[in-house]
Protein backbone atom coordinates (compact mmCIF):
# COMPACT_ATOMS: atom_id res chain seq x y z
CA UNK A 1 0.00 0.00 0.00
CA UNK A 2 1.21 3.77 -0.94
CA UNK A 3 2.29 5.87 1.59
CA UNK A 4 -1.03 8.77 2.16
CA UNK A 5 0.10 12.25 1.63
CA UNK A 6 -0.23 14.63 4.20
CA UNK A 7 1.57 17.97 4.99
CA UNK A 8 1.52 21.36 6.35
CA UNK A 9 1.53 25.11 4.47
CA UNK A 10 3.79 27.59 6.80
CA UNK A 11 5.71 30.41 6.24
CA UNK A 12 8.46 30.10 8.27
CA UNK A 13 7.75 26.02 8.49
CA UNK A 14 11.31 24.95 8.58
CA UNK A 15 10.91 24.38 12.36
CA UNK A 16 7.89 23.19 12.23
CA UNK A 17 7.31 20.10 14.96
CA UNK A 18 4.35 18.65 13.08
CA UNK A 19 5.93 16.21 10.81
CA UNK A 20 7.32 14.58 13.50
CA UNK A 21 4.19 14.45 15.32
CA UNK A 22 2.34 12.71 12.92
CA UNK A 23 5.28 10.83 11.93
CA UNK A 24 4.37 9.41 15.48
CA UNK A 25 1.21 8.94 15.60
CA UNK A 26 2.00 6.79 12.05
CA UNK A 27 4.31 4.66 13.77
CA UNK A 28 1.79 4.19 16.63
CA UNK A 29 -0.74 2.91 14.49
CA UNK A 30 0.98 0.90 12.34
CA UNK A 31 0.30 3.22 9.41
CA UNK A 32 2.08 4.72 6.17
CA UNK A 33 2.14 8.55 5.81
CA UNK A 34 4.30 10.93 3.64
CA UNK A 35 3.55 13.98 5.92
CA UNK A 36 6.22 17.45 4.15
CA UNK A 37 6.81 21.02 5.49
CA UNK A 38 5.59 23.22 2.41
CA UNK A 39 6.73 26.60 2.24
CA UNK A 40 4.19 29.16 0.56
CA UNK A 41 4.11 33.06 0.23
CA UNK A 42 0.98 34.45 0.65
CA UNK A 43 0.36 34.95 -2.92
CA UNK A 44 0.83 31.05 -3.95
CA UNK A 45 -0.74 30.10 -1.08
CA UNK A 46 -4.04 28.84 -2.86
CA UNK A 47 -1.88 27.43 -5.94
CA UNK A 48 0.18 25.56 -3.54
CA UNK A 49 -3.06 24.04 -1.78
CA UNK A 50 -4.97 23.16 -5.39
CA UNK A 51 -1.42 21.64 -6.81
CA UNK A 52 -1.14 19.77 -3.43
CA UNK A 53 -4.49 17.72 -3.16
CA UNK A 54 -4.22 17.50 -7.18
CA UNK A 55 -1.43 15.62 -6.90
CA UNK A 56 -3.23 13.74 -4.66
CA UNK A 57 -2.64 15.26 -1.03
CA UNK A 58 -5.29 13.85 1.27
CA UNK A 59 -5.27 16.68 3.96
CA UNK A 60 -2.66 19.23 5.61
CA UNK A 61 -1.87 21.70 8.25
CA UNK A 62 -2.74 25.56 7.74
CA UNK A 63 -0.16 27.42 10.32
CA UNK A 64 0.98 30.84 10.28
CA UNK A 65 0.08 33.10 8.63
CA UNK A 66 -2.51 31.13 6.08
CA UNK A 67 -5.20 30.29 8.82
CA UNK A 68 -7.32 33.16 7.97
CA UNK A 69 -6.46 32.75 3.51
CA UNK A 70 -6.87 28.84 4.01
CA UNK A 71 -10.82 29.98 5.80
CA UNK A 72 -11.15 32.32 2.11
CA UNK A 73 -10.66 29.41 -0.11
CA UNK A 74 -11.73 25.98 1.60
CA UNK A 75 -15.29 25.02 -0.75
CA UNK A 76 -16.76 24.49 2.87
CA UNK A 77 -15.99 25.34 6.26
CA UNK A 78 -16.69 23.13 9.68
CA UNK A 79 -19.37 25.03 12.02
CA UNK A 80 -16.01 25.47 14.33
CA UNK A 81 -14.18 26.71 11.47
CA UNK A 82 -16.48 29.27 10.44
CA UNK A 83 -16.76 30.38 14.49
CA UNK A 84 -12.83 30.57 14.62
CA UNK A 85 -12.47 32.56 11.01
CA UNK A 86 -9.31 30.29 11.05
CA UNK A 87 -8.31 26.90 9.61
CA UNK A 88 -5.62 24.86 10.60
CA UNK A 89 -6.65 21.66 8.99
CA UNK A 90 -7.92 21.08 5.58
CA UNK A 91 -9.23 17.93 3.62
CA UNK A 92 -10.53 16.72 0.76
CA UNK A 93 -13.22 14.81 0.78
CA UNK A 94 -14.79 12.23 -1.61
CA UNK A 95 -16.65 14.55 -3.60
CA UNK A 96 -13.59 16.21 -4.70
CA UNK A 97 -14.27 19.27 -2.35
CA UNK A 98 -11.67 20.57 -0.16
CA UNK A 99 -13.04 20.59 3.14
CA UNK A 100 -11.71 23.65 6.26
CA UNK A 101 -11.40 22.81 10.02
CA UNK A 102 -10.32 24.39 13.07
CA UNK A 103 -8.85 21.46 15.86
CA UNK A 104 -6.89 23.97 17.26
CA UNK A 105 -9.87 24.94 20.15
CA UNK A 106 -10.32 21.46 20.81
CA UNK A 107 -6.62 20.76 21.35
CA UNK A 108 -6.02 23.48 23.28
CA UNK A 109 -9.68 22.19 26.06
CA UNK A 110 -7.74 18.69 25.71
CA UNK A 111 -4.45 20.10 27.04
CA UNK A 112 -6.63 21.82 29.95
CA UNK A 113 -8.32 18.73 30.85
CA UNK A 114 -4.97 17.06 30.82
CA UNK A 115 -3.22 19.32 32.83
CA UNK A 116 -6.37 19.61 35.46
CA UNK A 117 -6.83 23.21 34.32
CA UNK A 118 -10.62 24.06 35.75
CA UNK A 119 -12.43 26.60 33.22
CA UNK A 120 -15.75 25.72 34.85
CA UNK A 121 -17.21 28.71 37.23
CA UNK A 122 -13.92 30.20 36.97
CA UNK A 123 -12.78 33.86 35.92
CA UNK A 124 -10.78 33.65 33.15
CA UNK A 125 -8.51 36.43 31.28
CA UNK A 126 -7.99 36.26 27.88
CA UNK A 127 -4.98 38.24 26.63
CA UNK A 128 -4.99 38.77 22.77
CA UNK A 129 -7.73 38.85 19.84
CA UNK A 130 -5.40 37.46 16.83
CA UNK A 131 -6.02 34.45 14.75
CA UNK A 132 -5.46 31.97 17.67
CA UNK A 133 -7.58 33.87 20.26
CA UNK A 134 -10.67 33.43 17.74
CA UNK A 135 -10.41 29.61 18.36
CA UNK A 136 -9.08 29.64 21.82
CA UNK A 137 -12.33 31.97 22.71
CA UNK A 138 -15.27 30.26 21.71
CA UNK A 139 -13.58 26.56 23.05
CA UNK A 140 -13.03 28.50 26.30
CA UNK A 141 -16.59 29.49 26.36
CA UNK A 142 -18.13 25.87 25.46
CA UNK A 143 -16.35 25.23 29.34
CA UNK A 144 -18.92 27.36 30.75
CA UNK A 145 -16.48 30.10 32.56
CA UNK A 146 -18.23 32.17 35.58
CA UNK A 147 -16.81 35.37 33.60
CA UNK A 148 -14.25 35.79 30.23
CA UNK A 149 -12.08 39.29 30.51
CA UNK A 150 -11.20 39.68 26.57
CA UNK A 151 -8.19 41.82 26.69
CA UNK A 152 -5.94 43.21 23.58
CA UNK A 153 -3.87 46.74 23.45
CA UNK A 154 -5.78 47.61 20.21
CA UNK A 155 -9.61 47.45 21.71
CA UNK A 156 -11.06 47.35 18.53
CA UNK A 157 -10.18 44.47 17.86
CA UNK A 158 -11.20 42.86 20.87
CA UNK A 159 -14.80 44.89 20.88
CA UNK A 160 -15.35 43.27 16.87
CA UNK A 161 -13.85 39.56 18.37
CA UNK A 162 -16.95 39.68 21.04
CA UNK A 163 -19.81 40.91 18.66
CA UNK A 164 -19.20 38.68 16.24
CA UNK A 165 -19.19 35.80 18.39
CA UNK A 166 -22.43 37.34 19.81
CA UNK A 167 -23.46 37.50 16.20
CA UNK A 168 -23.06 34.01 15.46
CA UNK A 169 -25.22 32.83 18.77
CA UNK A 170 -22.13 31.71 21.00
CA UNK A 171 -23.66 30.52 24.26
CA UNK A 172 -21.75 33.55 26.63
CA UNK A 173 -20.32 35.88 24.36
CA UNK A 174 -22.68 38.42 25.71
CA UNK A 175 -21.08 38.35 28.98
CA UNK A 176 -17.22 38.99 27.84
CA UNK A 177 -15.96 42.31 29.16
CA UNK A 178 -13.88 43.82 27.03
CA UNK A 179 -11.04 45.72 28.04
CA UNK A 180 -7.41 47.03 26.52
CA UNK A 181 -5.31 46.38 29.42
CA UNK A 182 -5.37 43.44 31.89
CA UNK A 183 -3.92 45.13 35.01
CA UNK A 184 -7.33 47.56 35.12
CA UNK A 185 -8.77 44.33 36.15
CA UNK A 186 -9.19 44.23 40.06
CA UNK A 187 -10.95 41.25 40.73
CA UNK A 188 -9.81 38.17 41.73
CA UNK A 189 -8.94 35.76 38.65
CA UNK A 190 -8.52 31.67 38.37
CA UNK A 191 -6.80 31.76 34.52
CA UNK A 192 -4.72 34.01 32.41
CA UNK A 193 -4.22 32.51 28.96
CA UNK A 194 -2.01 34.08 26.84
CA UNK A 195 -2.80 34.64 22.72
CA UNK A 196 -0.45 37.19 21.83
CA UNK A 197 2.60 37.34 20.35
CA UNK A 198 4.51 39.10 23.60
CA UNK A 199 6.56 35.51 24.46
CA UNK A 200 7.77 35.72 20.29
CA UNK A 201 8.88 38.86 20.79
CA UNK A 202 10.62 38.35 24.51
CA UNK A 203 8.51 41.01 26.03
CA UNK A 204 6.55 42.04 29.22
CA UNK A 205 2.83 41.59 28.76
CA UNK A 206 0.13 43.63 31.36
CA UNK A 207 -1.33 41.03 34.13
CA UNK A 208 -4.31 41.22 36.07
CA UNK A 209 -3.25 42.69 39.36
CA UNK A 210 -5.33 39.81 41.47
CA UNK A 211 -4.85 35.90 41.19
CA UNK A 212 -6.66 33.02 43.35
CA UNK A 213 -3.82 30.87 45.41
CA UNK A 214 -4.21 28.28 43.02
CA UNK A 215 -4.61 30.00 39.75
CA UNK A 216 -3.20 28.37 36.44
CA UNK A 217 -1.72 30.57 33.55
CA UNK A 218 -1.13 29.18 29.58
CA UNK A 219 1.01 30.40 26.98
CA UNK A 220 0.03 29.38 23.64
CA UNK A 221 3.33 30.14 22.52
CA UNK A 222 6.18 27.11 23.42
CA UNK A 223 10.15 26.49 23.21
CA UNK A 224 12.62 24.31 24.80
CA UNK A 225 12.86 26.45 27.98
CA UNK A 226 9.77 28.60 29.53
CA UNK A 227 8.29 31.05 27.72
CA UNK A 228 8.72 34.79 28.24
CA UNK A 229 5.33 34.91 29.27
CA UNK A 230 6.32 31.94 31.80
CA UNK A 231 8.65 33.48 33.15
CA UNK A 232 6.68 36.26 34.00
CA UNK A 233 3.96 34.25 35.36
CA UNK A 234 6.26 32.99 37.88
CA UNK A 235 7.45 36.21 39.32
CA UNK A 236 3.77 37.05 39.64
CA UNK A 237 3.44 33.74 42.21
CA UNK A 238 1.60 31.44 39.74
CA UNK A 239 1.86 28.56 40.22
CA UNK A 240 0.38 25.97 37.78
CA UNK A 241 1.77 26.94 34.48
CA UNK A 242 2.09 25.61 31.11
CA UNK A 243 3.07 26.42 27.32
CA UNK A 244 1.43 25.43 24.14
CA UNK A 245 3.24 22.45 23.24
CA UNK A 246 0.40 19.84 24.51
CA UNK A 247 -2.15 22.14 22.48
CA UNK A 248 0.30 21.70 19.39
CA UNK A 249 0.13 17.57 19.69
CA UNK A 250 -3.45 17.72 20.79
CA UNK A 251 -4.41 19.83 17.54
CA UNK A 252 -2.31 17.77 15.74
CA UNK A 253 -4.45 14.16 17.14
CA UNK A 254 -7.17 15.50 16.05
CA UNK A 255 -6.31 16.53 12.22
CA UNK A 256 -4.64 12.79 12.19
CA UNK A 257 -8.23 11.63 13.18
CA UNK A 258 -10.12 13.99 10.53
CA UNK A 259 -7.56 12.43 7.80
CA UNK A 260 -6.80 8.92 8.42
CA UNK A 261 -10.10 7.70 10.81
CA UNK A 262 -10.35 5.30 13.14
CA UNK A 263 -9.71 6.32 17.27
CA UNK A 264 -8.05 9.57 18.04
CA UNK A 265 -4.36 8.87 18.15
CA UNK A 266 -2.70 8.58 22.14
CA UNK A 267 -0.65 11.71 23.05
CA UNK A 268 0.37 10.73 25.77
CA UNK A 269 3.38 8.73 24.06
CA UNK A 270 3.76 11.49 21.88
CA UNK A 271 4.15 14.15 24.71
CA UNK A 272 7.01 12.13 26.28
CA UNK A 273 8.36 11.40 23.15
CA UNK A 274 8.99 15.52 22.22
CA UNK A 275 9.52 17.01 25.30
CA UNK A 276 12.65 15.02 26.96
P1 LIG B 1 -1.77 37.24 15.54
O1 LIG B 1 -0.68 37.99 14.85
O2 LIG B 1 -3.03 36.95 14.79
O3 LIG B 1 -2.19 38.07 16.88
C1 LIG B 1 -1.24 38.65 17.69
C2 LIG B 1 -1.88 39.16 18.98
O4 LIG B 1 -0.82 39.59 19.85
C3 LIG B 1 -2.78 40.37 18.79
O5 LIG B 1 -3.83 40.32 19.71
C4 LIG B 1 -1.83 41.53 19.09
O6 LIG B 1 -2.47 42.71 19.56
C5 LIG B 1 -1.02 40.94 20.23
N1 LIG B 1 0.29 41.57 20.41
C6 LIG B 1 1.35 41.52 19.57
N2 LIG B 1 2.38 42.23 20.09
C7 LIG B 1 1.94 42.72 21.28
C8 LIG B 1 2.54 43.56 22.27
N3 LIG B 1 3.79 44.03 22.13
N4 LIG B 1 1.81 43.88 23.36
C9 LIG B 1 0.55 43.43 23.49
N5 LIG B 1 -0.07 42.65 22.58
C10 LIG B 1 0.62 42.31 21.48
O7 LIG B 1 -1.09 35.91 16.09
P2 LIG B 1 -1.79 34.51 16.46
O8 LIG B 1 -3.03 34.77 17.22
O9 LIG B 1 -1.89 33.66 15.25
O10 LIG B 1 -0.69 33.81 17.40
C11 LIG B 1 -0.40 34.26 18.71
C12 LIG B 1 0.57 33.31 19.41
O11 LIG B 1 -0.01 32.03 19.59
C13 LIG B 1 1.86 33.07 18.62
O12 LIG B 1 2.93 33.25 19.52
C14 LIG B 1 1.80 31.61 18.17
O13 LIG B 1 3.08 31.03 18.19
C15 LIG B 1 0.89 30.99 19.21
N6 LIG B 1 0.08 29.83 18.70
C16 LIG B 1 0.26 28.56 19.25
C17 LIG B 1 -0.50 27.47 18.83
C18 LIG B 1 -0.30 26.11 19.44
O14 LIG B 1 -0.75 25.10 18.90
N7 LIG B 1 0.36 26.01 20.57
C19 LIG B 1 -1.54 27.61 17.78
C20 LIG B 1 -1.65 28.97 17.28
C21 LIG B 1 -0.87 30.02 17.73
P3 LIG B 1 -2.99 43.87 18.52
O15 LIG B 1 -4.29 43.39 17.98
O16 LIG B 1 -3.12 45.08 19.39
O17 LIG B 1 -1.92 44.01 17.47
Amino acid sequence: TSSVRLGVFGNPVAHSLSPTIHSLFAELRDERILYERMLATPANFPKAVAQFFRDGGTGANVTLPFKEQAAQLANTLTERARVAGAVNTLMKVSSGFVVGDNTDGEGFVKDLSRKGFHVSGCSLVLLGSGGSARGVLSALLSLNPAKVYLVNRTLEKAQALKQLLVDLSVPGAENIQVVSNADSINEKVDAVVNATSSSLHNIDIPLPQNFADDAWGYDLMYSDNATHFLKQLERAGIKSRADGLGMLIEQAASSYQLWMGGERPDTTFVMSKIRV
